[in-house]
């Protein structure tokens, strides 16, 4: 029999220990989601947007028990685990109000006495999410999902299948019908085959390159779609005439939220050579007086990382950096699974942690003399999800936010995701759009409807 144990970060012992699905209970799950399908997909907006509120309000009224697996299984900090929670709740009151709009016939002029587009959902969706936000990333997927008449099949990291079954829960107890989504405890060994049953229609993948690579490799062979959310590396981009107070708030924020682990937080602090000694001074006392420990503890803002082996990586990281000449000006060590809030100085192109996705708390500074320097600092990570500019001439960073491939740029404000607003990236960082109205239309059919 094969199992899978979860285990606390923190405090180092065993939580749980699930058994995983076999593939006949696999095949099972998928033909039920299936042919809960055909009854899904009729329902009216009306009835799927009163679930979806259910569902929202079933995430708030139990929050503090979905927030404390959440930081049992991967070390969060538990006020930051309750805030996820609200904002998944958010993503539904979202979706609830605003799906059937989205999904509205788009009416098109030609010879015909009537054609149109009708937006048709698609079946079968598989999400294969990762342990950073193991509420949010799953919730951004399913509320859209779900009130567009889809069917989600959730394959979530193995250290968190717990919140995995906890999600499955929310549904349920949202009296959704049973199978409109459900929770697959597998390896990720068990994904190939997944993809390949003819009744995933699509499958969408946050977490890491090679994962997304394998992925979308195989849906690729089997011709079915995919929307891949995968790592970042973004910038923050500190111009000279930046409100510096306020941006060494935003910036430590980008970075140390979520101990590090966000796809989307700044990694490379971009500086003007001439601010670049005040700035950091005031921002290693802003590092400082961040708080870590317990991550049940309500004060704790720095946490655990979700397992000792991703502390290990950063370690790695940040000492073949400072091999390479960087300069550690707070932090750099690492105990089991905690690392230091640490904030690096001196770093060059070539360094990895300029080069690599850092995904903890440590912040790489390199300095440049121009915007059009920083602009070419910032385009040569592999990455492109997003980037941040501070400066007061929002005229000017307008302009220059075109220079940059990304996904996203935010001007005086960290990179973060809104329901309102489409969210992904571009060159490694993947290809599609979750939330808005444009995360919605990843997975339906633009079904061409002509009456002569
Ligand atoms: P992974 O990408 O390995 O895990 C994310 C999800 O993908 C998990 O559900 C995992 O399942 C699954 N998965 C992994 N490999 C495959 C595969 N070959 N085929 C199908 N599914 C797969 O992330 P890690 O936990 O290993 O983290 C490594 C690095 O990835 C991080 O340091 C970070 O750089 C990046 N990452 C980025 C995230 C983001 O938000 N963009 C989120 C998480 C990680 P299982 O757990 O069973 O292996």
């Amino acid at each position: 029999m094969s199992t899978t144990t979860s285990k606390n970060p923190y405090t180092g012992k065993e939580i749980e220990r699930y058994k995983n699905h076999t593939k006949a209970e696999v095949s099972e799950i998928i033909d039920k989601a299936d042919k809960r399908f055909y009854s899904w997909r009729e329902t009216s907006f009306s009835e799927r947007k009163k679930l979806m509120l259910a569902a929202a309000a079933e995430l708030k009224k139990n929050k503090q028990e979905y927030a404390e697996t959440m930081t049992a299984e991967m070390g969060k900090p538990i006020s930051q685990s309750i805030a996820e929670i609200e904002k998944c709740a958010w993503v539904c009151e979202y979706y609830a109000e605003n799906a059937q709009n989205q999904m509205q016939d788009e009416i098109i002029k030609t010879d015909a006495h009537k054609s149109y587009v009708r937006y048709e959902p698609m079946g079968v969706v598989l999400a294969i999410m990762p342990w950073n936000y193991p509420f949010w990333q799953v919730f951004r997927f399913a509320a859209p999902a779900l009130m567009a008449g889809n069917i989600g099949v959730l394959k979530h990291a193995s250290n968190v299948f717990g919140s995995a079954l906890n999600i499955e829960k929310v549904f349920k107890r949202a009296g959704f019908p049973d199978n409109c989504f459900s929770t697959l405890l597998v390896g990720s060994d068990a994904i190939e085959d997944i993809i390949k049953n003819d009744k995933i229609k699509a499958v969408t993948l946050t977490g890491s390159g090679p994962a997304g690579s394998s992925v979308a490799s195989i849906a690729g062979k089997n011709i079915k779609k995919s929307v891949l959310e995968l790592g970042g590396s973004n910038a923050l981009v500190v111009l000279k005439d930046c409100d510096m107070e306020k941006t060494i708030e935003t910036c430590v924020q980008a970075r140390f939220q979520n101990t590090g682990q966000s796809c989307i937080a700044g990694k490379r602090l971009l500086i003007d050579v001439s601010i670049e000694e005040e700035f950091v001074e005031k921002l290693v006392v802003k590092v400082r007086e961040l708080k870590s420990g317990d991550p049940a503890d309500e004060e704790t803002y720095v946490g655990t990382l979700a397992r000792e082996d991703l502390a290990e990586d950063l370690e790695k990281q940040v000492n073949a950096s400072v091999k390479a000449g960087a300069k550690i000006v707070i932090g750099g060590k690492r105990q089991g699974a905690y690392f230091e809030p640490t904030v690096l100085t001196n770093v060059t192109k070539n360094m990895p942690v300029f080069t690599e996705e850092t995904f903890g708390p440590a912040l790489s500074v390199t300095t440049f003399k121009t915007a059009e320097e920083a602009v070419e600092l910032s385009n040569m990570s592999k990455f492109g999800l997003g980037v941040s500019i501070f400066t007061k001439n929002i005229e000017e960073a307008e302009k220059l936010s075109f220079q940059f491939d990304e996904g996203a740029v935010f001007i005086n404000e960290l990179v973060k995701s809104d329901p309102r607003l489409p969210f992904g990236g571009i060159k490694e960082s993947g290809y599609g759009r979750e939330l808005s109205e444009h995360g919605i239309h990843e997975f339906l059919n633009r079904k061409t409807i002509f009456i002569n």
